[in-house]
């Protein structure tokens, strides 16, 4: 038996209760909405290689009687659309990894110049091929405490998109420590990115409108990654861009001096 002083106690208790309950599942709930979207966005980019792969599929298996000369656009096409799927793939899992924290990183005392070094010079040749002048400025010993192949990944991920949207001109890289921390820039003369569309280009699979159709586009997970591994060595990173003009990626991890 409870009087309605009590019964209002009760009351409250409950409603009470069922607040702080639901609060509590308001960042679940997120979490799991944006895990159901993630889901969503990647089924949907992994459909469109494959719908284009199993179209040029069944063309070439009903005209059997056509040489391997003859349908090479195809299987060129084929080869990029696999590369594309496997590239997405990669990305998708170390997303997921990092999501459950699978995704351990290996710190010890790294040099970023030699990361840097070796980036640039993987892009070279595609750099000429494309007429784009690439060229580094790096100060020869920036150490910092960091994950030597996640950088390298992080580098790569900038200068992908540098010379992906990029028709003309250079790209320049940059190295140099104060004290604190590395500060590196990579400067493009490409495209630049639209204003409204700076807060956005880290999200996962965002793609500026204009360059989602083209060939070279990736699936806009790149940066969600570079920002993450920016994160997770205690740094941070600003844009610039002016549209038609070009885009500079400012990077700074702590840690960097000079032995
Ligand atoms: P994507 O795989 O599409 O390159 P990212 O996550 O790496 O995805 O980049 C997201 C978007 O940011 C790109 O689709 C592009 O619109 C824009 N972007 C990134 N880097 C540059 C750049 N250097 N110049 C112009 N636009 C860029």
């Amino acid at each position: 038996f409870i009087g309605a002083g009590g019964l209002v106690s009760v009351i409250i208790a409950v409603l009470a209760g069922y607040f702080l309950a639901s609060r509590a599942f308001v960042p679940i709930q997120k979490a799991w909405e944006q895990q159901q979207q993630f889901v969503s966005d990647a089924s949907h980019e992994l459909r469109t290689p494959l719908s284009v792969l199993r179209i040029h599929l069944e063309q070439m298996f009903r005209h059997p009687e056509r040489t391997v000369e003859q349908e090479s656009r195809k299987i060129s096409v084929m080869l990029d659309e696999t590369q594309r799927l496997g590239k997405l793939v990669d990305d998708l899992l170390t997303l997921a990894r990092k999501d459950s924290s699978q995704m351990e990183l290996l710190k010890t005392r790294v040099n970023l110049h030699d990361i840097l070094q070796s980036v640039v010079h993987g892009f070279q040749d595609m750099a000429r091929l494309k007429g784009i002048e690439l060229t580094a400025d790096l100060e020869p010993h920036a150490e910092i405490q960091g994950d030597a192949d996640r950088l390298h990944q992080l580098f790569v991920i900038v200068m992908d998109n540098a010379l992906k949207y990029t028709k003309q001109g250079e790209i320049k890289v940059w190295l140099k420590t104060d004290g604190a921390a590395a500060q590196i820039e990579i400067a493009d003369t490409g495209i630049g990115i639209a204003e409204e569309d700076l807060p956005r280009i880290f999200d996962r699979f965002f793609r500026a409108d204009k360059v989602r159709n083209r060939k070279e586009g990736g699936s806009g997970l790149g940066l969600s990654i570079a920002k993450w591994i920016i994160e997770a060595h205690e740094g941070s990173v600003y844009v610039e861009s002016v549209p038609e003009r070009g885009t500079v990626f400012r990077i700074s991890l702590p840690g960097g001096k000079t032995p």
